[in-house]
């Protein structure tokens, strides 16, 4: 279980300003990484960490120095242009770096410190992105259980969700080769699906485009083929969190789903943020994993009473949608809908858990989506066939726009940060992800 240090302290200061500016999601507290360059250009790709409104280029800060020890061998690996050796090298190394960085940001820091470090800032107005690591598998739960019930809903009143729900968390294997990091932009996709009314289906542009509310589980070390991860050690194997976009495409899902799951209803384009906020940064948000009494109790793989008590995440979590024509207006984007991950059914660890139970391997770079996060109460859906009820009941998207489903132009814009009482306020950035029509047939 992760404990609270001194950099957890909500009193803690950085000699750079804008980290502590009212509502910066990278306080000194944070300190999350991605992997950036200087935008145009085509310098390297290296790894970086959040500041305030700078990044922090960590293959510079190598050059420099300043670190020693053990946190330099880990600053050279998370220097890299991706950041799989760094998330391989596991809790003590990613430790010992965030204490080297905290160090080396906090006021108090020595004058020819903050001057070195300064010279290795890029603001971050000016960088681009890339996916943080290179991603070997990408693997996407279903663990809401108000997300599982509303969609059940909408497709079958009065309906429970599947008897396993309540017993395991489930997955699907996703599709590494269209993730893409916050900007993306994406075709709608063609497929196959079932015209109301119609006896059989057509082949055609999606027609019910949706997006996933959803956060992205980076692996650190792993697992080897045939050896499982416990769930009391499943912290030490999950390096981070960002947000995550699984984009879906409801109507080719519809008719292709059973018995086989998602094929080209998801597998057209997902979108990660680029900053992967540690376990250790969210350790003040933990909180009690709890289970209705009457609803099942989970086997003894899935149980622990780390888990019991502090299994579960507090990030709040934000949808916003920005249309074209807001775009074009400078109207900004309109709020569709927030809530917690706090509600999720499974645990992160019990995800890890039980992906690796039956010997599945894991490693360093791996993504797992959490399914998408829905809360309990209205306003809290985290797809917009939930908030729209399936298309019957249009939302409104700002400057007399309605939106049953997603239409070409949209930009999907996810938020994330946590706050609380006692502890500093720390984000996710966002991302963001639009939607392009469909390419002309034969394109
Ligand atoms: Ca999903």
């Amino acid at each position: 279980m992760t404990l609270l240090d001194a950099t957890h302290d909500p009193a803690a200061r950085s000699w750079l300003a804008s980290a502590q500016a009212a509502g910066c999601d990278f306080p000194i507290q944070n300190l999350p990484f991605a992997v950036l360059r200087p935008r145009g250009g085509g310098a390297p790709w290296r790894g970086a960490v959040a500041i305030g409104d700078q990044a922090l280029d960590l293959a510079a800060l190598a050059a420099t120095g300043l670190v020693t020890g053990a946190a330099a061998e880990a600053l050279a690996l998370a220097a890299e242009p991706a950041l799989n050796r760094f998330m391989g090298a596991g809790p003590a190394a990613w430790r010992a770096l965030r204490q080297a960085l905290f160090a080396l940001l906090a006021e108090g820091a020595s004058a020819d410190a903050q001057r070195r470090v300064r010279a290795c800032l890029i603001p971050l107005a000016e960088v681009e992105y890339t996916l943080p690591a290179r991603i070997g598998d990408y693997t996407d739960f279903y663990t809401s259980l108000d997300h599982a019930l509303n969609c059940m809903r909408i497709m079958r009143p009065g309906a429970d969700v599947t008897p396993n729900f309540r017993w395991l968390p489930q997955a699907y294997h996703g599709r590494v080769s269209t993730l893409g990091v916050s900007g993306q932009q994406f075709h709608r996709p063609r497929g196959q699906w079932v015209p109301p009314g119609a006896g059989a289906p057509v082949f055609q542009p999606c027609v019910r485009m949706d997006y996933e509310l959803e956060l992205g589980v980076w692996v650190g070390p792993g697992n080897a083929a045939g050896r499982r991860i416990p769930l009391e050690q499943a912290d030490a194997h999950i390096f981070g969190i960002s947000l995550l976009n699984d984009w879906s495409a409801r109507d080719i899902q519809v008719w292709e789903m059973t018995p086989l799951g998602p094929f080209h209803a998801k597998n057209f384009a997902t979108t990660v943020a680029p900053w992967i906020v540690t376990l250790d940064a969210l350790a003040p948000y933990r909180t009690a994993w709890t289970r209705p009494a009457a609803d099942p109790q989970p086997l003894a793989y899935l149980e622990s009473a780390a888990n019991r008590a502090a299994g579960a995440f507090d990030v709040q979590l934000e949808v916003w949608l920005e249309s074209e024509a807001a775009r074009r207006a400078g109207r900004g984007p309109a709020r569709l809908s927030g809530t917690s991950f706090r509600h999720q059914y499974w645990s992160i660890g019990q995800m890890v858990a039980h992906h690796t139970a039956g010997g599945c391997s894991l490693q360093p770079g791996d993504l797992i989506g959490s399914g998408t996060i829905s809360g309990p109460g209205p306003g809290e859906a985290g797809a917009m066939i939930e908030l729209a009820h399936g298309g019957q009941r249009p939302v409104e998207v700002g400057g007399g726009e309605q939106r049953g489903f997603l239409q070409d132009g949209d930009s999907v814009i996810l938020r994330g940060w946590c706050e609380k009482p006692g502890a500093a306020r720390i984000g996710f950035g966002e991302c963001r992800g639009t939607v392009l029509p469909a390419v002309a047939e034969g394109g």
